[in-house]
C-alpha cells in the first residue's frame, strides 16, 4: 500500500511519531493508502526548514523565482493525467472533471502568479511639494497554507503559488481526506528546482497538525480555506499572536432565475451550479429561487436535466457524478435530506444512494443528485451549508422578495442571477451581499479578480493583486525633499 509522506526541506519523511492515518477511496469505501499522522514536532521541523530557506529565497531575483514557478506549472501540465487520476481516486470526483478542470487550474495558478509577480508594482504618493512617499512590499516570512478536500490541488496551489512567488516560504497542510496530489506536487517542486525548504508539506489531522501550524509563533501569516466553524477556531488561535490571516469559508449560495431569463442557458447553468463535483464546491448554487410565473416550467426542466446526470464510477469516462468524499460526509448529507423531509420538503429527484452501481463501487459513498421543493427560505435546510448534491427550489414574486431571501443567511460567498434585463442584473448585483455575483453564468473565473466572501463566508480577498498584497508586508518610506522653511 502506498504511503503518503511529509515533504520537508525537499525530502520525503515520515511523521516524528511514526504514526499513520488511513486514506480511503470514496468510490469503493476501502482504505487504499495511508498518510502521516503528524503533530507539532513535524510542524516545528517544517517551519524550521521554511525559516532556513527564507533568506535566500526572499532575496532571489523575481525573474528567477518566476522561472522556477513556470517550470512547476510545466511539470504539472506534463503530469496532468497522473495527477487527475490521483485526485479522482482520492476524492471520488469524476476523472474527466479532474482532467478538464481542476488539474489544469492548478497549472494556471502557478503560471498566473509566476507572471503576476514580475508585474507587481507598488504605490508612491507625492505630498504637496514637500515629500515623496513610496511603499515597499516585502515578503512576510513563513506562511501557513491550510486547504480543504473538495478541490485539493487547485486550492493548495491557489495559496502556495502566490505565497512563494512573493518571496515567502511556506508550510502547507492539505486535507487529511485528500493528501495524494500534494505528495506529487512535492516531487514536482524538486524536479523543477525549487530550493529545499521553500515549500514544505505536513500531512495529518486538522485538530493536530493544522492547529499546531495555526498557533505556531513563527508562522506570522495563515491562509485558510475550509469550513466556517474551523475558520472561527483559526481566527481565535491567530488573534492573540496578531497573525495576518485570510479566511475563505463556507457558502449557501443563491441561484436566482427570473422569468425573462434565457432558459436554455439558465437550466443547464443551474444544474451545473447545483451538482458540479457532487455539489462539493463552496460556490455551488444550492438555493435556487425562481420567479413564480416561471416556477413550474423551470422545475420540470431542472428535474428532467438532473435525472439525466450519470452517477457511477468516477474513473469511467461517461460519469457526471462520482462519490462524496467520505463516510462521515455521506452521513451528513443524508441527514440533511432526512431533515428536509421532516421540514415538509418534497423530494422530486434523488433522495439517497443510487441503484445499479458497478460492483467495484457498491460500498462507495454515492448520493443521487437531489432536488427538493416545498421548503421556505428560512428553514434549516435553506440556512445551513450541506455541501453535497442537494438543492432546494423556492418560488419568489419580485426583486425585493428574492433579495431578502438571497441575503437571509449568515453566508455571503457567491450568487448567480439569470435574467435578460440589464438594469435588473445591475440592481441585484449591487444588492446581493456576497463576494462574487455571476450574471448569466456560474464559476466563470478570471484569476485577476478579488475572490472571497462576506459575512460568515470569510475575511479578506485572494486572487490577483489582492493575493500578492496579502502575502507581502507594506512599509511606507517618506522622504522629505523640501528645503526647511
Ligand atoms: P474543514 O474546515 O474541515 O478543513 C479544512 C482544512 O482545515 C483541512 O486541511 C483540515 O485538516 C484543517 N483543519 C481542521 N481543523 C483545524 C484546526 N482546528 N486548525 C487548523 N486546521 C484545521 O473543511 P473541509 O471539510 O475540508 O472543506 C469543506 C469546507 O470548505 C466547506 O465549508 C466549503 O464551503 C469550504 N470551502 C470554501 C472555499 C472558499 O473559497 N471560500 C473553497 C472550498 C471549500
Amino acid at each position: 500500500m502506498e504511503s503518503v509522506r511529509n515533504f520537508v526541506s525537499g525530502e520525503l519523511v515520515d511523521a516524528a511519531g511514526g504514526r499513520f492515518l488511513d486514506n480511503v477511496e470514496p468510490a469503493t469505501g476501502k482504505v487504499y493508502s495511508r498518510l502521516p499522522d503528524s503533530d507539532e514536532r513535524d510542524v516545528e521541523r517544517a517551519v524550521a526548514a521554511a525559516e532556513a530557506a527564507f533568506p535566500a529565497w526572499s532575496s532571489t531575483p523575481v525573474e528567477q523565482r518566476s522561472k522556477v514557478l513556470l517550470r512547476i506549472a510545466d511539470l504539472l501540465e506534463r503530469d496532468l493525467d497522473r495527477l487527475a487520476h490521483a485526485e479522482s481516486v482520492d476524492g471520488g470526483k469524476p476523472l474527466t472533471r479532474a482532467r478538464a478542470g481542476e488539474i489544469p487550474r492548478a497549472v494556471k495558478n502557478f503560471r498566473f502568479f509566476a507572471t503576476a509577480i514580475v508585474h507587481f508594482s507598488s504605490e508612491s504618493h507625492a505630498t504637496d511639494r514637500d515629500a515623496i512617499n513610496y511603499t515597499l512590499r516585502r515578503p512576510r516570512g513563513v506562511v501557513g497554507c491550510i486547504s480543504p478536500w473538495n478541490l485539493p490541488l487547485y486550492l493548495l496551489t491557489w495559496k502556495v503559488a502566490p505565497a512563494i512567488a512573493a518571496g515567502n516560504t511556506a508550510v502547507a497542510k492539505p486535507s487529511e481526506l485528500t493528501p495524494m496530489t500534494a505528495l506529487l506536487l512535492g516531487e514536482i517542486c524538486n524536479e523543477a528546482g525549487l530550493p529545499p525548504g521553500v515549500l514544505n508539506i505536513v500531512h495529518g489531522l486538522g485538530s493536530k497538525a493544522g492547529a499546531a501550524l495555526t498557533k505556531h509563533p513563527r508562522v506570522g501569516t495563515v491562509t485558510f480555506t475550509g469550513g466556517t466553524v474551523t475558520g472561527a477556531e483559526i481566527a481565535r488561535a491567530a488573534a492573540p499572536l496578531f497573525k495576518k490571516i485570510s479566511l475563505e469559508l463556507g457558502g449557501k449560495n443563491p441561484n436566482i432565475v427570473f422569468a425573462d431569463a434565457d432558459m436554455d442557458r439558465a437550466v443547464p447553468g443551474s444544474v451545473q451550479a447545483a451538482f458540479a463535483n457532487q455539489g462539493q464546491i463552496c460556490l455551488c448554487g444550492s438555493r435556487i429561487f425562481v420567479e413564480r410565473r416561471a416556477y413550474d416550467a423551470f422545475v420540470d426542466r431542472f428535474v428532467a436535466a438532473t435525472r439525466k446526470l450519470r452517477i457511477g464510477d468516477p474513473l469511467e469516462d461517461g460519469t457526471d457524478q462520482g462519490a462524496v468524499v467520505s463516510r462521515g460526509h455521506f452521513d451528513k448529507v443524508m441527514s440533511y435530506i432526512a431533515l428536509a423531509r421532516e421540514e415538509g420538503g418534497r423530494v422530486l429527484a434523488g433522495g439517497g444512494p443510487p441503484e445499479g452501481l458497478p460492483e467495484r463501487c457498491r460500498a462507495g459513498f454515492f448520493i443521487e443528485p437531489t432536488v427538493i421543493t416545498g421548503l421556505d427560505a428560512t428553514c434549516r435546510v435553506n440556512q445551513e451549508e450541506i455541501f453535497g448534491p442537494v438543492v432546494t427550489v423556492v418560488p419568489f414574486e419580485d426583486e425585493d422578495e428574492v433579495l431578502e431571501y438571497a441575503n437571509g443567511t449568515p453566508y455571503g460567498l457567491s450568487a448567480s442571477v439569470w435574467t435578460e434585463n440589464l438594469a435588473r442584473a445591475h440592481r441585484l448585483a449591487d444588492g446581493i451581499e456576497s463576494g462574487t455575483v455571476w450574471i448569466n453564468c456560474w464559476l466563470l473565473r478570471d484569476l485577476r479578480v478579488p475572490f472571497g466572501g462576506m459575512k460568515h463566508s470569510g475575511v479578506g480577498r485572494e486572487g490577483g493583486e489582492e493575493a500578492l498584497r496579502f502575502f507581502t508586508e507594506p512599509k511606507n518610506v517618506c522622504i522629505r525633499y523640501a528645503r526647511e522653511p
